[in-house]
C-alpha cells in the first residue's frame, strides 16, 4: 500500500541513515513528504496540517527513530491516521450507511450542485432500498428550474422499479415536497427521496429553497452529493451546505474516475458529517458502501 509514498520515505530515511543516527528533525523531513503527498491528493491545507501533526505525535511516541524500517512504520501511522480521520478504525470495515430508523414515511433529502450526480444517486438509493432492503420507495423531483429534471427522475424511477410522484406543472419545490409527504403517508410508503434542484454554483436562492424544504419535510437524512473530481471546490460546497442546511451524510460520486479522493477527507473534517456512500459509475447498481481504508489507500496511492 502507498507505494509512491513508501518509495519516497525509503529514499529519505536511506539518505539520512548514511549521515549517521536519525534525529527528530529527520522525522520532520519524512513528514514533509507526507505533507506533499496529501496535498497532491487534493486534501485541503488546514486538514493536511492537522493530519501531519497527528502523525508527528504518534511517530515520536512509537519511536520510529529506533525502528529498523522507519519508512514502513511512518507509512503505517499515516494510514491509521487517514482511516481514523475518515471515520474508520480498528474493527470498522465500513461506515454505516443510511439511517432509516424512524416512523414511516422516512424522508431523505438530496442536495448538491447541478451535475454532481444527485438525480442519478437518488435513483441508485431507491434501487438499493427496494431490492436489498425491501422498502416501498417514492421518488420526487423538486427541480422546477431544469425543464427535463422531473422527467429524468421519472425515467430513473421506472428503471429502479419504484414509484415517482406524478408531475403537476406549475407547482413550486415546497408544494411538491409537501405533496410527496402527503402521498407517502396516504399510500404507506416507507421512504420518500426528495431530489432538490441544483445550481451551477452556490447561491442564496438555492440555499433558501433547500432550507425551506427541509423545514417542511423534516428529513431523517440530508445527504450532500459531491463529485469527487471537483477536489478543493467540494470542500467549500460541503461547508456551505452544512452551515445552511445541516448534513447527516455525504455521497461522493465519480469515484470510478481517477480522482484521488482527498476531498473525502477534507469534507469529513470540515463538516463532521460521515461519507456514507460512493457513486462508482453511471448505472443504477453502481452504489457502494464507504470503506475508509480503501479511500485512505487511494489518497496516498
Ligand atoms: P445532477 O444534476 O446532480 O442531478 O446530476 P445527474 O444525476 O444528472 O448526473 C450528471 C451526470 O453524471 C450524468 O451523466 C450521470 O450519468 C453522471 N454520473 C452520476 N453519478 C456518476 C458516477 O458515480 N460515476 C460516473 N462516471 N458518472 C456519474
Amino acid at each position: 500500500m502507498f507505494e509512491a509514498l513508501s518509495g519516497k520515505l525509503n529514499g529519505v530515511f536511506d539518505r539520512l541513515r548514511r549521515r549517521g543516527a536519525l534525529s527528530e528533525a529527520d522525522v520532520s523531513e519524512a513528514l514533509r513528504e507526507v505533507r506533499i503527498a496529501l496535498l497532491e491528493a487534493d486534501v485541503a491545507l488546514p486538514v493536511v496540517k492537522d493530519l501531519v501533526n497527528k502523525v508527528r505525535e504518534r511517530a515520536v511516541g512509537q519511536e520510529v527513530l529506533r525502528s529498523v524500517s522507519p519508512a514502513q512504520q511512518v507509512v503505517k501511522i499515516v494510514n491509521d491516521c487517514l482511516v481514523e480521520a475518515l471515520g474508520g478504525g480498528e474493527g470498522v470495515e465500513h461506515v454505516p450507511g443510511l439511517n432509516l430508523n424512524a416512523a414511516a414515511p422516512v424522508a431523505i433529502l438530496m442536495v448538491g450542485l447541478q451535475g454532481s450526480g444527485k438525480t442519478t444517486t437518488s435513483g441508485k438509493i431507491a434501487l438499493r432500498l427496494r431490492a436489498r432492503d425491501k422498502k416501498k420507495v417514492l421518488l420526487a423531483s423538486l427541480d422546477v428550474h431544469r425543464p427535463a429534471a422531473q422527467l429524468q427522475l421519472e425515467t430513473l424511477a421506472k428503471q429502479a422499479g419504484v414509484a415517482s410522484l406524478p408531475i403537476i406543472q406549475g407547482q413550486g419545490p415546497l408544494e411538491i415536497a409537501r405533496r410527496a409527504m402527503q402521498v407517502a403517508r396516504g399510500e404507506l410508503y416507507d421512504v420518500v427521496i426528495l431530489d432538490t434542484a441544483g445550481r451551477l454554483s452556490i447561491d442564496e436562492a438555492l440555499m433558501d429553497e433547500v432550507a425551506e424544504v427541509k423545514a417542511a419535510t423534516r428529513p431523517h437524512e440530508s445527504l450532500l452529493v459531491v463529485d469527487a473530481m471537483t477536489g478543493q471546490d467540494a470542500v467549500n460546497t460541503a461547508r456551505i451546505f452544512n452551515e445552511r442546511v445541516g448534513l447527516t451524510g455525504i455521497v461522493m460520486t465519480r469515484v470510478d474516475g481517477d480522482a484521488r479522493g482527498g476531498a473525502a477527507l477534507s469534507m469529513r473534517a470540515v463538516t463532521g458529517a460521515p461519507i456514507k456512500l460512493l457513486g462508482a459509475g453511471e448505472k443504477l447498481d453502481a452504489l457502494e458502501d464507504f470503506h475508509p481504508d480503501r479511500i485512505a489507500g487511494r489518497i496516498l496511492g
